[in-house]
């Protein structure tokens, strides 16, 4: 079997940042604007930016319906923040305009630390991951306010107020989200995991 092809949705965001992550965790990695270049991928990361800009910019590029034709089809993706508004099914503070690509059977408020908390940095223990927490460098990032029964969460955070935590990673089949930004730390443990979704997928 040939190596994956992991494309990163390049039309906003921390798109380069991702490309390294990738390549530091032995996948094979491009940039993807438009649907003819997201047909030749196998799986597709979002990356952290401004969802309600990717959201137009998707729509305008013709980009959205084809994401979730291939979301639908089990195609495997990582979203990052605003990745992980992406692939909410509901999110909460989002603007009119904006829509999502979805695939998560879970409810994303928008910006919900940024109330606190403009950004921030914390340890954060990661399901399925060997060894040291992972460092979570969140930036104006969302949270999980809510998951369906399908959804499997990886990594919580203490709240501030509310609940005891807030969900900040998921996972549900081929698709897994987080709040934070794994590819600003030169940690590429979480990027590893979802080579190895990806690598499953192609089996
Ligand atoms: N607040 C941004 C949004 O709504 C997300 C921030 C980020 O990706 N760092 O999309």
């Amino acid at each position: 079997m040939s190596t994956p092809l992991i494309g990163v949705l390049a039309l906003q965001g921390d798109v380069r940042e991702h490309l390294i992550a990738l390549a530091a965790a032995d996948a094979v990695a491009r940039p993807v604007r438009r649907a003819e270049e997201l047909a030749e991928v196998d799986a597709l990361v979002i990356p952290g930016g401004e969802s309600t800009t990717m959201s137009k910019l998707a729509l305008n590029f013709g980009v959205m319906d084809p994401l979730r034709e291939r979301v639908a089809a089990g195609m495997p993706v990582y979203g990052t923040c605003a990745g992980m508004i992406m692939l909410a099914d509901k999110i909460l503070d989002g603007r009119d305009y904006q829509e999502t690509v979805g695939g998560i059977d879970m409810t994303v408020r928008r910006n919900a630390f940024g109330r606190q908390n403009e950004s921030f940095e914390t340890a954060i223990p990661f399901q399925g991951l060997e060894g040291e927490p992972v460092n979570g460098v969140f930036i104006r990032a969302p949270w999980v306010e809510s998951v369906g029964a399908g959804v499997e969460v990886l990594a919580e955070v203490p709240a501030a107020d509310g609940p005891d935590s807030r969900i900040v990673a998921v996972r549900q089949g081929n698709l897994l989200a987080t709040s934070f930004h794994p590819e600003l730390t030169g940690d590429h443990r979480v990027h590893a995991y979802f080579v190895r979704m990806v690598e499953a997928a192609a089996q």
